[in-house]
């Protein structure tokens, strides 16, 4: 991983021809517009919010997501690195 924190962007065509740009690392909606230059513009500027991330990818959090508490063993993966 890289130790600048880079978000990609995903673009969205909604049903009235505009387009949202949704953060995948923060996973807000950053933009909306028919303009793929005004997403990009937004995303230049944007910053994901460090307390987001830190409720997004805290393990109490992903616990509450549905996930069992307690890992089966069969799903125990090998690292390869
Ligand atoms: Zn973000």
């Amino acid at each position: 991983m890289d130790s600048v924190s880079q978000a990609n962007f995903v673009h969205r065509t909604n049903s009235d021809g505009s387009m949202d740009s949704i953060c995948s690392k923060c996973a807000i909606t950053i933009a909306s517009s028919p303009w793929e230059a005004e997403l990009e513009r937004a995303e230049k500027t944007h910053e994901c919010d460090p307390e987001r991330l830190r409720y997004l990818y805290s393990p109490d959090n992903l616990i509450s997501a549905g996930k069992p508490s307690q890992p089966s063993p069969k799903q125990r993966r090998t690292a390869k690195f």
